[in-house]
């Protein structure tokens, strides 16, 4: 069964170790901002810095790790269709929107998503990590550093497929920052499956 993230919003669901999640961009240039925390205890959740520093490359795809804050795999990249995500930006927030927007009246953003869809687990707003943005397509000038958010490779009904590699809970969004997804705003899908897909065999 394919689910849904109404645009600008959240959602969190547990994923059992060996269990597979396919995340859809349903019409295309849309980003989903991911995280993960382990089952088991909270406190262990998904690394930014040490995904990148462990793989050596600030883009991830296909055969690379997600790391925890403990070092532990808690996903695996098995397949990707876009090839680029970001993994260094904040989930856009509330602040974001009024830093960089200069909004009056700012959305409460992923972070406000995340934040409310984590609440029933216990975890807490200042508990909430880098995501993985998974389809943001964030350039990254190799002198001088300077980040450009540009609009995501997806295409309408491209994939990225996970493995949970322990016990999860994993939190989704459909991104609500008008610069990640080329100012529109789109639904995210995703599916939970035990087996490898079919497409990704
Ligand atoms: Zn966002």
């Amino acid at each position: 069964m394919v689910s849904r993230i109404a645009p600008r919003s959240g959602t969190a669901f547990r994923l059992d170790k060996g269990q597979y999640l396919t995340v859809i961009d349903p019409e295309g240039e849309q980003v989903s901002d991911l995280l993960a925390y382990s089952a088991a205890d909270t406190r262990e959740y998904i690394s930014s810095g040490r995904s990148i520093d462990y793989a050596g490359r600030m883009f991830l795809t296909t055969g690379d790790p997600l790391y925890s804050n403990r070092s532990n795999v808690m996903l695996s990249i098995l397949a990707d269709e876009v090839g680029r995500h970001d993994f260094t930006l904040t989930p856009c927030s509330r602040d974001t929107f009024r830093i960089i927007y200069g909004d009056e009246d700012p959305h409460h953003g992923c972070q406000g998503n995340l934040e409310r869809a984590l609440a029933p687990y216990g975890i807490t707003p200042d508990e909430i990590p880098i995501a993985f943005n998974v389809f943001m397509n964030v350039d990254v000038d190799a002198s001088s550093g300077k980040i450009e958010v540009r609009p995501p490779k997806s295409r309408a009904g491209d994939r990225l497929l996970l493995r949970a590699e322990m016990d999860l809970i994993v939190a989704m969004t459909a991104c609500s920052a008008g610069q990640s997804n080329n100012f529109t705003y789109k639904p995210i899908d995703y599916q939970i499956t035990d087996t490898l897909p079919d497409w990704a065999l």
